[in-house]
């Protein structure tokens, strides 16, 4: 048995191989595809791709190239990871990534499976929430590439993806494994293509995973891996961890995800440490601002790590927007991040911690790292992962994550 993992962003990436790692399968992550090169044996692999906002064609073509590898290496159960707010749209990308992933298995059925019930994220009547409200009612509706305004995801799936589907509601999943197999093949033999699984708890997750357990093919948040991890493994914790404790060396935080909890980690941490915010008119139209957001960066010596941030509340957010366009607005911030990221790492820079899923799956190609171990958890889905090949610590939280304490937290695990 080897999993393989094919996730649409870098921290989601991480988000799912931290709880690989965490309930006993030794992972390596990958960023993106890798051209050659000798890898350590591991019980999953995780693929992450920057699929989520893409057009549908390109992430089904990154996603199927990513699953000829996968197979290459011997993967023969595979998890699409996607985020556990069903970050899409109405033309993907998650329903064409599930489709083309299907056809390619030759395969006609798979289940639909975003819950963390440890981070708030739940599943009931087919509705996703986050914490109490439902998803189209949270911070995600103002989510500057992919807006959720509908919480229903046999709805979102109606929209994107090709088939027909279908709900195993929570009595039937409370009811255990067994029960659960029975209504997922009822509704493969229905004739339905996916399956949307009420998921309330943890345990919720071990016995969905128990049911599905030789699939080829699964698709969800990073919870379900929770659960799968367990039945493949022997449920052992592993001391493959220390291979990704943070490295020592100068520390900085990079910040572009303009999520309400990033916004109070944001202003949490500006009362605590030397702070600068990103002006993205500056980032359009001068062609040195990197270099004078790093010179800042590096200046401010010893204590913790300074912070720099495009980080905004919702209405400053669509003012920029509207000024810029979406599209090159979010471009001109992301580049500027990966500029910045760049030249901190050349001048010695050795632990950065970003937030913000595709700011994260930037920074990590500008910074051309292929292969990272998974280290020690911050909060739930957030581990501190290192360069396979170099001394260079990542922290990469993608935006709803972590609490307020997040950005001091990732700096006390320099001290274990
Ligand atoms: P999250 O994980 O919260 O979704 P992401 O990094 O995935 O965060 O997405 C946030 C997007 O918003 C990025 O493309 C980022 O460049 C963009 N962005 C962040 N701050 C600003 C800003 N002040 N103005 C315009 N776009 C911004």
């Amino acid at each position: 048995m080897r999993l393989g993992v094919i996730a649409d962003d870098f921290t989601g990436a991480t988000d799912i191989a931290g709880f690989l790692v965490e309930n006993g399968l030794s992972t390596l992550q990958l960023a993106g595809v890798p051209s050659g090169g000798e890898l350590p044996q591991t019980d999953a692999l995780v693929v992450s791709l920057k699929s989520r906002s893409c057009s549908a064609e390109q992430a089904v073509a990154d996603s199927l190239a990513a699953l000829t590898w996968l197979r290459e290496q011997g993967c023969d159960r595979i998890y699409q990871k996607y985020c556990s707010t069903f970050d899409s749209t109405p033309l993907g990308n998650i329903g064409p990534v599930a489709d083309a992933l299907l056809a390619a298995l030759d395969h006609d059925f798979t289940l639909i499976c975003p819950a963390l019930p440890v981070n708030g994220r739940t599943v009931y009547q087919g509705n996703l929430f986050v914490g109490p409200q439902p998803l189209a009612e949270s911070g995600m509706r103002h989510h500057p590439l992919t807006p959720m305004t509908d919480s229903n995801l046999l709805r979102l799936m109606d929209a994107q993806g090709r088939g027909r589907t279908g709900l195993v509601p929570l009595n039937t999943i409370a009811a255990g494994p067994d029960a659960i197999a029975a209504a997922l093949a009822r509704l493969r033999d229905d004739g339905y293509r996916y399956a949307v699984v009420d998921t309330l708890t943890e345990q919720h997750l071990l016995d969905i995973a128990a049911a599905v357990r030789d699939w080829p093919l699964v698709t969800g948040g990073s919870g379900l891996a929770i659960g799968l991890a367990r039945q493949l493994s022997r449920g052992q914790p592993l001391a493959a961890r220390a291979a990704g404790r943070p490295v020592p060396g100068p520390c900085a935080i990079l910040s572009g995800s303009c999520s309400q909890m990033t916004n109070r980690q944001v202003a949490r941490y500006r009362t605590l440490a030397p702070s600068l915010a990103l002006s993205v008119e500056a980032c359009l139209t001068e062609p040195d601002y990197p270099a004078r957001l790093a010179d800042w960066l590096l200046s401010q010596g010893e204590g913790p790590a300074p912070l720099l941030y495009a980080t905004t509340a919702p209405e400053t957010l669509s003012e920029i927007q509207r000024q810029y366009g979406v599209q090159a607005a979010s471009e001109a911030v992301e580049a500027c991040f990966a500029a910045v990221a760049r030249l901190l790492v050349a001048a010695g820079v050795s632990r950065l911690i970003v937030a913000g899923g595709e700011t994260s799956s930037r920074v990590t190609q500008a910074l051309a790292i292929h292969a990272f171990h998974i280290g020690p958890q911050i909060a739930p889905g957030v581990p501190w992962v290192r360069a396979t090949d170099r001394p260079l610590s990542l922290a990469l939280k993608s935006g709803n994550f972590g609490d307020e304490h997040f950005f001091s937290t990732a700096q006390e695990a320099f001290h274990d």
